[in-house]
C-alpha cells in the first residue's frame, strides 16, 4: 500500500458501542485519520444488521461519499445482481460495509494506516451485526481484515476459518471486488467474472448449510 499521505497520531480507541447506532454516531465523528479531511459524509454501512452475511469493501467511491451509503455505484449494482443471481438480497439478507469508513481522494486504495485507524470501527462492526459468513471483496479488505497482502487472484474462493476475535467462529472468503469484474466483463469460463459467480455459488451453499444447521 501506498505511504500515508496524511500522517497523524492514531488517536485512543474509539469508545465501544454498544448499538450499530452508537457506533454510526461514533464513525460520524471520527477523525482518527487523514480521511476525514476530504470526506463529504462518513459512510458506515447498508443492508440488513441481523443478516448471516457481511460484504466488506474498500471503501467509499465518489457516489457512496455522496450518498452516505456504501457499494451504491456501477459497482454495487453488479454486487447487487451478482449476489441476486444466487437468491441474496444485497438489502434484506446482507449487511455492507468498508474496512475504510470515508473516502481516499481520487478513489485511491487507503493506506495500511487508515486500514489500521479504521480497524476497531471495523472490528465493532462485526461484533455487533455477529455475521456467519464474511465476504472479503477486493485485495485491500483481504489485507484490513485477514493480514494478507497480494494474492487475491489466488486466494479468491478459498474458505478461510477465522481464528482470532472478532473473527473466530466465522467462514470468511475473498473474492474479486465488483470495480475489478466492471473492467473485466468477460463472462467466459475462468474469467473473473465466471470464478465469481462460482464463488457466490459456494457462497449460497454454505449459507444454505448453516441455515439447515447441518
Ligand atoms: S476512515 Fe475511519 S478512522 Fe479514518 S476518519 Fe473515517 S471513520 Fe475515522
Amino acid at each position: 500500500m501506498d505511504a500515508d499521505p496524511h500522517p497523524r497520531q492514531i488517536d485512543l480507541f474509539p469508545a465501544v458501542a454498544s448499538s450499530l447506532e452508537q457506533l454510526s454516531e461514533g464513525c460520524r465523528g471520527c477523525r482518527r485519520c487523514g480521511l476525514a479531511d476530504g470526506r463529504l459524509q462518513v459512510v458506515v454501512s447498508r443492508g440488513n444488521p441481523a443478516a448471516r452475511l457481511m460484504v466488506i469493501g474498500e471503501g467509499p467511491g465518489a457516489q457512496e461519499d455522496a450518498s452516505g451509503l456504501p457499494f451504491v455505484g456501477r459497482a454495487g449494482q453488479l454486487l447487487d445482481q451478482m449476489l441476486a443471481s444466487v437468491a441474496i438480497d444485497s438489502n434484506s439478507e446482507a449487511y455492507i460495509c468498508n474496512v475504510v469508513k470515508c473516502r481516499p481522494p481520487g478513489n485511491r486504495k487507503p493506506t495500511a494506516l487508515e486500514i489500521a485507524a479504521c480497524r476497531p470501527w471495523l472490528e465493532q462492526q462485526i461484533r455487533l451485526v455477529n455475521p456467519a459468513v464474511i465476504l472479503l471483496a477486493g485485495a485491500s479488505a483481504m489485507e484490513g481484515v485477514l493480514g494478507i497482502k497480494g494474492g487475491i487472484t489466488r486466494l479468491r474462493g478459498q474458505w478461510r476459518p477465522g481464528e482470532q476475535e472478532p473473527l473466530a467462529g466465522r467462514w470468511l472468503m475473498p473474492i474479486f471486488h465488483p470495480s475489478y469484474l466492471l473492467r473485466n466483463p468477460s463472462r467466459e469460463q475462468g474469467s473473473p467474472k465466471w470464478l465469481t459467480w462460482h464463488d457466490l455459488q459456494d457462497v449460497r451453499r454454505r449459507l444454505n448449510q448453516l441455515e439447515s444447521g447441518s
